[in-house]
């Protein structure tokens, strides 16, 4: 049975000030959605090469109960998140854009002890220490930063193709003056082939 059935549901604020302090201890249920920019992400911010109108990350949470056998019911917090960021290609050094689509569930437990102790049944379920003033938005952050590739990386072949391009046209700056189309790009693979 699922005690969400006699549990408040309470709506999660969607601002940023709204998700430093969650109470996780109150017996009621949360669920909310909303967006952060990268602004709003400040240890996300830091790796950051560029921020370009749509970068940010959706998020979408929810958290519920479920009866367990032996003991009190657990609550679990089930994390949705979908975004972009532009971070520096280790490859070419340009910036490039990385997209994530990320769903993580997490077990809420009383204790660092507990959670220590906790049994790795999955993988995908990690816990957490639940408490009366949870940081929602931190919890957040950290998943963007172990979404993100350790080494960001162009695709195969797109930064060849940037130097190709742009390496004879770089003005004073080092800023290439102009984009150049992607039919261009791809006749430069087939060139330098
Ligand atoms: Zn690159």
């Amino acid at each position: 049975m699922n005690r969400n059935q006699v549990l408040p549901q309470v709506e999660l604020s969607s601002h940023v000030a709204g998700l430093h302090k969650v109470d996780l201890c109150a017996h009621q249920a949360y669920k909310g959605r909303g967006f952060l920019g990268i602004q709003d992400l400040p240890r996300v911010a830091e790796g950051a090469s560029t921020v370009e109108s749509g970068d940010g990350f959706y998020w979408q949470l929810e958290t519920y109960f479920e009866d367990s056998p032996s003991s009190e019911p657990r609550q679990f917090m089930n994390l949705e998140l979908q975004g972009q960021i532009h971070l520096v290609c280790q490859r070419c050094l340009r910036g490039c854009s990385i997209e994530i689509v990320e769903s993580r569930c997490f077990a809420l437990v009383g204790s660092e002890g507990e959670a220590d102790a906790f049994p790795i049944e999955d993988d995908q379920q990690e816990p957490l220490v639940a408490s009366q003033h949870f940081d929602v938005l931190g919890t957040i952050e950290d998943e963007i930063l172990l979404s993100l590739p350790l080494i960001p990386k162009h695709p195969e072949g797109v930064c060849e193709a940037h130097a190709a391009t742009f390496g004879s046209d770089l003005d004073k700056s080092g800023v290439p003056e102009n984009r150049e189309n992607p039919f261009n790009i791809l006749k430069n693979i087939k060139k330098n082939s």
